[in-house]
């Protein structure tokens, strides 16, 4: 049957996937759109868009029943689930064809059998594929499992069997351990998956993630598209994945998607799915899982092979047999693909959210950017923190990560936090370079990998940027007499200082640690400020983090967390005047001075108020003393971060 209308059951970057497929296909869709998701792009992307309305998730993406009354009023035959939410939920896939839809996946047996990793063990024992050795048994007894744990041979890893997303996964080292990792996992895996069962495994020392994409189109074509590792990973989670793999032969290639094959083959499998697998150090490859749905990672598989995947789904879905035979799928060049999610690295990977005020894209790069967000939306705490994937391809895998590195210099998303600039520095390690790697690299590599400490020449074109921000076109800021100060900045939480000899004229000159720099101002166009130097070209962009003055700064191919402190000292004063300047938090409009010069004032204060963002904001003294200078009339317009007066101690 022909599928002319689908309903995409999922948001963000894999519901715009989906929809540019079908629009290639002439397919027409429906997206679906939590109300705090009204204004992200895939809310608007399908041929008709509608509204879940509020609530938790089992009121909106993982409302079944709605999404099928949907799917039924606005006459789509066919439902793709995405990845996530409902993709591998049998109770979904029964519903979804009793209400005589198609389910684009495949049938509820297949799901059933390779969602939990017990009984998918148990059917590849029986089809021949090598397992993990392990225990995977119904009985539950804590000391049978102990008792199976020394069988093995520690160190053992106990997993949740209705486990993903590295949920109930506990590593245990050695026996002493393994009761109170028991407990911990089930624990877990009872509040995840509704269902504390587990099983045990022999925990592999540094392997590889592989896995194999296999598509199959239920006409008896079970074909794989080759192999794609997905080692670098935190906390089970893939973070960068490549294809091809650089550890496999091509006889070990071979095999492994041989296996993958034979799994299809052997559950009658139908649609896109993936088997995952564990290589050990010894080059024995084990089966992990199933994951019977379309990957996070497929973008890679199809820049090397050529094939759309999704196309592929729809096929099958359709019932139409493959075109095409496995020989005429090829593995060409290599594909990279890193996962941009707002989150912290240096801050062990915390979820970061906040407003995405704008999205910069490399120009002269050629490159795959699947992407869920446009300018202005907000990240919400409430799904996953994926915003994007960066995919690059390249004839050789050198060419690959070059165009990643590139990639990734340019691309930025101002206003909120990514894994961005980790993500450089684990390209940029030389073990990444030469693939050395394994599922505990970035673990491993932990301090290496850290944000290191800014070198002087950065600390000195970090304080350039923010004084010719804060001062252009604020020059009357700056006369003369402020001149041979020390400029204090706050650098992703660390205080610096910086010696300003002379800025006028759009010239600056800085002092630190004894060297001279000299810089020159050249534009300013929206937030950003380009400026030279240093026999060096400069462009700064500027995004307001928070109200307490904190600035997420691009300075060229670095991004920094910065804040800036008033003019401080006066630099040849043997007294350190531990001088307030009062600054604006944000844009924003003078609306009142209620303190003049040279009134006192007591800490806390209001000194005057400013108005932005259609509220007013009390700008208040930090400490008794007296205003020695206002720099702006009531109704002037000033931007975030500078200095609105100076307060002294008496
Ligand atoms: P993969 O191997 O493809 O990363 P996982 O089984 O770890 O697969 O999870 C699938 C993906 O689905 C995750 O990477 C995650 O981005 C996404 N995902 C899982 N749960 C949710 C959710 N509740 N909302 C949105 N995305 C989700
Ligand atoms: P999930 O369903 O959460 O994706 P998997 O079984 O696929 O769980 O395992 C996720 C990751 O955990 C793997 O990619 C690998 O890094 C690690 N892992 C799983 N099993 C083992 C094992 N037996 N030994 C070492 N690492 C493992
Ligand atoms: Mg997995």
């Amino acid at each position: 049957m022909k599928i002319s209308k689908i309903l995409i059951a999922n948001r963000g970057e894999i519901a715009l996937r989906v929809v540019k497929t079908c629009k290639r296909l002439g397919i027409e869709t429906v997206t679906i759109f939590a109300s705090d998701d009204a204004r992200l792009p895939h809310a608007c992307a399908g041929d008709e868009n509608i509204a879940l309305g509020r609530g938790s998730l089992s009121d909106t993406y993982l409302n079944a029943e709605k999404i099928i009354q949907i799917a039924q009023e606005t006459k789509a035959q066919a439902i793709h689930p995405g990845y996530g939410f409902l993709s591998e939920n049998t109770d979904f896939c029964k519903m979804v064809q009793e209400a005589g839809l198609i389910f684009i996946g495949p049938s509820t047996h297949a799901i059933e059998l390779m969602g939990d990793k017990k009984t998918s063990k148990v059917k590849m024992e029986e089809i021949g594929i090598p397992l993990i050795p392990g225990y995977h048994g119904d009985d539950q007894d804590p000391a049978l499992l102990f008792e199976e744990a020394k069988k093995i041979g520690f160190p053992v890893l106990i997993k949740a069997t209705a486990g993903g997303g590295g949920k109930g996964m506990r590593i245990v080292e050695t026996e002493k351990g393994f009761s109170d990792a028991l407990d911990a996992s089930k624990r877990e895996a009872l509040n995840a998956f509704k269902n504390d069962k587990v099983l045990l495994e022999k925990y592999i020392i540094n392997p590889r993630h592989i896995e194999v994409q296999l598509v199959s189109d239920g006409k008896k074509n079970h074909f794989h598209f080759f192999e794609r590792e997905c080692s670098i990973q935190r906390r089970y989670q893939k973070v960068i994945e490549e294809t091809p793999s650089v550890a496999l032969t091509p006889e070990l290639r071979r095999e492994i998607c041989e296996s993958a094959v034979k799994i299809a083959a052997g559950i009658d499998y139908v649609g896109a799915g993936t088997i995952e697998y564990i290589l050990g150090p010894d080059n024995k490859f084990y089966f992990l899982e199933m994951n019977t749905r379309l990957q996070v990672e497929h973008p890679i598989t199809e820049m090397v092979t050529g094939f759309d995947l999704v196309e592929l789904q729809i096929m099958a879905a359709e019932g139409k047999a493959f075109p095409f035979e496995q020989k005429d799928i090829k593995q060409i060049g290599h594909a990279l693909e890193c996962r941009i999610y707002a989150e912290d690295p240096d801050v062990d990977f915390l979820p970061t959210n906040g407003r995405i005020q704008k999205i910069e894209l490399p120009s002269s790069i050629d490159y795959r950017l699947d992407c869920g967000y446009m300018d202005g939306n907000q990240i919400s705490l409430n799904y996953d923190p994926m915003l994007a994937k960066l995919i690059t391809f390249g004839e050789e895998r050198e060419e690959a990560i070059e165009s990643m590195q590139e990639s990734l210099n340019v691309v930025c998303f101002g206003g909120t936090k990514t894994n961005r600039d980790y993500l450089k520095r684990v390209l940029d390690h030389e073990k990444f370079m030469s693939g050395d790697i394994h599922t505990h690299f970035l673990a491993q590599e932990k301090d290496f990998l850290e944000i290191g400490e800014p070198s002087e020449f950065e600390v000195v074109a970090i304080c350039a940027s923010i004084l010719f921000k804060e001062s252009i076109p604020f020059k009357n800021v700056w006369d003369q007499e402020k001149i041979g100060y020390t400029k204090k900045i706050l650098l992703d939480g660390e205080e610096f200082k910086v010696l300003v000899k002379s800025f006028g004229n759009d010239n600056l000159e800085l002092e630190y640690f004894g060297e001279k720099y000299k810089f020159h101002f050249t534009y300013k166009k929206g937030n950003s400020i380009g400026f030279t130097g240093h026999g060096g070209d400069f462009q700064a962009e500027f995004f307001l983090l928070n109200t307490n003055g904190e600035y997420q700064l691009f300075l060229n191919h670095g991004e920094f967390k910065v804040k800036s402190f008033g003019k401080v000292e006066r630099a040849n004063s043997a007294v350190v005047v531990g001088a307030g300047s009062l600054q604006s938090p944000m844009p924003g409009k003078i609306f009142k001075i209620l303190k003049d010069k040279g009134q006192k004032v007591i800490a806390g204060e209001t000194v005057l108020i400013l108005e932005a963002m259609k509220m007013e904001h009390a700008i208040k003294a930090p400490k008794d003393g007296v205003v020695t200078d206002i720099f702006f009339k009531e109704g002037e317009q000033v931007q975030g971060g500078v200095s609105l007066c100076d307060i002294d101690s008496e």
